[in-house]
């Protein structure tokens, strides 16, 4: 293999040329990328960039100097993939072409679009830094805050309008918050968290109306009638797959889009992978579910994996992937290891700062989701991958609250 071609520069992406050049790979390597700038880390966009106190500017994993001469990258910014081409193995960005002997497609998700907000000045999805720019500018002026959606990012950016001060309304269609992600008799305590921090919640709602001015928009109505001013509003309403550009390369596909691949992240086209939030893959720890998931580590993980997996098929194992993903809400630490669909979700420790709950299926533990649990959460995670009881993490709990 002499030329790797990685299409989307963000956190897959950057893994994967890191491992390329880590195993030893010495041929080229081309980094395609839509957004104007060099890789850089999406967790802190809803977090500290949202800080008054901090500075106001995003920095990339690497500058673009290094990623070329360190790297050996070919980095391609702004310039969106078009097209692929499986038989002649061929990227198109426009009307240009780049030739591949190895690939991974790395291209993530896109903001989903809000039809009833499109195109007005002050609604704004989060999933670059030109739209955290944009909603840190408007918090920095004062304007009241709304968000569409209490999931991680809609929560975040409550948080940080909440850490200022800033009056802040969150509008959620379903009964609690995150109920998808962590399950809904455990959401309690996550609506507990909004309400005490002084946000007003509304759930089980939905926006049916949008009110702007010729400076932006101006406030929304509910679906219960009520009118809320507001002059930011920021939408974390979840995101799709950014796979427009394969729709006619005869890769196989999920219904969302994302990129079907198998546990060791290869698509059925030769010397093509995906990885991160763009691959749906099997999770061979829960009995091959297959998932898309949209978690920091685990675009990390697959991003190397793939690398590595391409460049040397023959040691290619299915990955031991465990889901688990962090959100910082109101100065507390949320972690989840694991997944949310199980026979029975129980609290083991209800109080809000100090949350535990474990998830059983059948007799095995397969989920830990605590609050401000740093100190104890990936032990649940070596349960989970050995498959152990649910007894066992109970007793890891009990023996963590007697050492407490
Ligand atoms: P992405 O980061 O989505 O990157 C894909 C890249 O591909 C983008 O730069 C995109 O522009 C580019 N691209 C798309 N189409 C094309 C094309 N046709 N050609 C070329 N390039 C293309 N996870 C956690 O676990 N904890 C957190 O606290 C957390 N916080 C988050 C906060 C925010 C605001 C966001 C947006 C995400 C957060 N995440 C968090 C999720 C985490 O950041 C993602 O899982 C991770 O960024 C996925 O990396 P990726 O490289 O797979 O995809």
């Amino acid at each position: 293999l002499r030329r790797l071609v990685v299409v989307g520069a963000s956190l897959a992406g950057l893994r994967a040329v890191e491992a390329a050049r880590r195993a030893g790979f010495t041929g080229s390597i081309t980094l395609i990328g839509a957004e104007r700038s060099a890789p850089y880390d999406r967790p802190p966009l809803s977090k500290a960039l949202l800080r008054a106190d901090a500075p106001a500017s995003v920095s990339p994993f690497h500058t673009e100097e290094h990623l070329r001469t360190e790297l050996g990258v070919d980095l391609r910014c702004g310039a969106p993939a078009t097209g692929l081409d499986i038989d002649h193995r061929r990227v198109l960005v426009g009307a240009d072409r780049v030739d591949y002997d190895g690939l991974i497609i790395a291209t993530g998700a896109a903001a989903n679009a809000w039809p009833l907000g499109a195109g007005v000045p002050g609604v704004h999805p989060l999933r670059t830094a030109v739209d955290a720019l944009a909603i840190r500018a408007a918090l920095d002026a004062g304007k009241r805050v709304a968000v569409i959606g209490a999931g991680f990012i809609g929560s975040e950016v409550a948080s940080a309008a909440r850490a200022r001060d800033l009056p802040v309304t969150v509008i959620e269609a379903a009964p609690q918050p995150l109920t998808r992600s962590v399950g809904p008799s455990v959401a309690d305590v996550l609506t507990g968290l909004h309400r005490s921090a002084g946000v007003d919640l509304r759930v089980g709602t939905q926006v049916t109306e949008v009110h702007q001015n010729a400076s932006g928009v101006t406030g929304l109505t509910l679906g219960d009638g009520n009118y809320l001013p507001a002059e930011l509003v920021v939408l974390g309403i979840g995101a799709r797959p950014a796979t427009g550009w394969l729709r006619d390369s005869g890769l196989a596909l999920h219904r969302d889009g994302g990129v079907l691949v198998d546990a060791t992240l290869a698509t059925r086209a030769p010397g093509v992978y995906a990885a991160g939030d763009v691959a749906h893959a099997p999770l061979s720890v829960f009995d091959d579910e297959v998932v898309r998931l949209e978690h920091w580590t685990s675009a990390a993980e697959q991003g190397a994996a793939a690398a590595r997996h391409l460049l040397d098929p023959d040691t290619a194992r299915p990955l031991q992937t465990v889901p688990y993903f962090w959100s910082d809400w109101h100065g507390h630490r949320l972690q989840f290891v694991g997944v949310p669909t199980a026979d029975e979700a129980r609290v083991i420790r209800p109080e809000p700062e100090q949350f535990l709950a474990l998830y059983r299926r059948g007799d095995r533990v397969v989920g830990a989701f605590t609050v401000n649990g740093q100190r104890e959460i990936m032990r649940y995670r070596r349960h989970i991958v050995g498959h152990a009881p649910f007894e066992d993490a109970l007793a890891e709990a009990g023996a963590h609250d007697r050492a407490a």
